[in-house]
């Protein structure tokens, strides 16, 4: 039996430049985005890589997450069995409380050196794939939606047809002129679905999501604040449209809540929520009991951690819902990996090949670290 332990562990800090600005209610980004990736090495010399993709108004910051792993879990980690992944990572979490996304990034590089050195793919170490596809998302959210529009009008016809509009973050006039623009140009030609980030008050919220609803979204995603579980149950039961919960649903104890309180009809997983790929398999797996599929949300990660979610979603049935993993593609410059995970016809083409299926470029990875902690 393989006996490799975990004998290194380099942390870079990355902050990517961005193409286009992004307007989303909370957070806006503009410029660059960080994060924070790591490299475990085995000591049979199988290398694998993992990635921290905070956001500081959703999840934490990537500062934080750097600390988590160099300070708090690489003592832990050191001469860890590389093959005793889940009991890594109870370890992990007895050591330090939180810090998901510093967690989901040892889980990936962990499960990407199981893979390499056995042949396998992370997709077949969470039980082999039930797609080879997945579904993609592009996000509207450019200050600019001119931009957006004529951004749409070369994807639609390349094959892209999902869109999900950042809404609640320009007025509510303008949001459904918006809509008004989208529907009359392409018709039911794309699937449309709306994202609030939390930015409607429970007072007066369903008669602007009536409104919305006029244009036949695929679902409505976290229209409210993420306590206010209640007035999300209201809008399940007074709206056609599907309501999804993301901010309202970190993790396992969150989604109970969920289903308890009939708070939500779909979900959105994100690995920088759940903290990790076997966790995010327990989240659907209780998703699936209760009828509520889920969907491959994001923060703002590139192609490592990517890589991980396409992996995820290839092995989960009840990710259904398609992904949101447009950034290597369409707004990050670099994605540190030697070549993208591919996009064709609108899908996400899971990598074939062992572990995460994707080669990192150490240049790329050394010419936009910031920061390197190597000890
Ligand atoms: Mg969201």
């Amino acid at each position: 039996m393989n006996q490799a332990v975990v004998e290194r562990i380099r942390l870079f800090f990355i902050e990517s430049p961005i193409k286009m600005a992004r307007l989303q209610g909370v957070g806006n980004v503009k410029g660059t985005v960080k994060r924070v990736l790591v490299e475990l090495t085995a000591s049979d010399g199988v290398v694998g890589w993992g990635e921290a993709a905070p956001w500081e108004v959703f999840t934490g910051t990537a500062e934080a997450a750097l600390a988590a792993i160099d300070v708090y879990l690489r003592p832990v980690l050191m001469g860890r069995p590389v093959r005793r992944v889940r009991e890594t990572m109870t370890l992990l979490d007895r050591a330090l409380v939180g810090h998901a996304e510093a967690k989901v990034a040892i889980e990936m590089a962990l499960l990407d050196i199981v893979g390499k050195a056995s042949g396998l793919s992370v997709a077949d170490l969470l039980g082999g794939r039930v797609r080879d596809t997945i579904p993609l998302s592009f996000s509207i959210a450019d200050p600019d939606f001119a931009a957006d529009l004529e951004r749409m009008r070369a994807m639609v016809p390349a094959g892209n047809v999902i869109y999900k509009v950042k809404t609640g973050v320009k007025p509510h006039k303008e949001d459904l002129a918006h809509l008004e623009a989208m529907r009359s140009e392409f018709g039911d030609a794309i699937d449309l679905r709306l994202d609030y980030n939390q930015a409607l008050q429970p007072f007066g919220a369903i008669k602007i999501l009536r409104d919305v609803d006029a244009f036949a979204p695929t679902f409505i995603e976290q229209p409210v604040p993420r306590d206010n579980l209640d007035a999300m149950a209201a809008f399940v039961a007074a709206l056609d449209t599907p309501i999804l919960a993301d901010e309202s649903c970190f993790d396992a104890r969150d989604l109970n809540e969920v289903i308890r309180l009939k708070a939500a009809n779909a979900i959105s997983v994100k690995l920088m929520k759940a903290g990790g790929l076997l966790k995010a398999q327990a989240i659907m797996a209780i998703a699936d009991q209760a009828g509520l599929p889920g969907y491959g949300g994001t923060l703002w990660e590139g192609g490592i951690g990517l890589a991980a979610g396409t992996q995820l979603i290839a092995a989960t049935p009840g990710i259904s819902l398609g992904c949101e993993f447009y950034m290597p593609h369409h707004v990050l410059t670099e994605d540190v990996l030697e070549e993208r995970v591919a996009n064709r016809n609108g899908h996400v083409v899971v990598p074939d090949g062992p572990g995460l299926g994707i080669r990192v470029s150490e240049a790329s990875v050394r010419a936009n670290a910031r920061i390197l902690a190597e000890r």
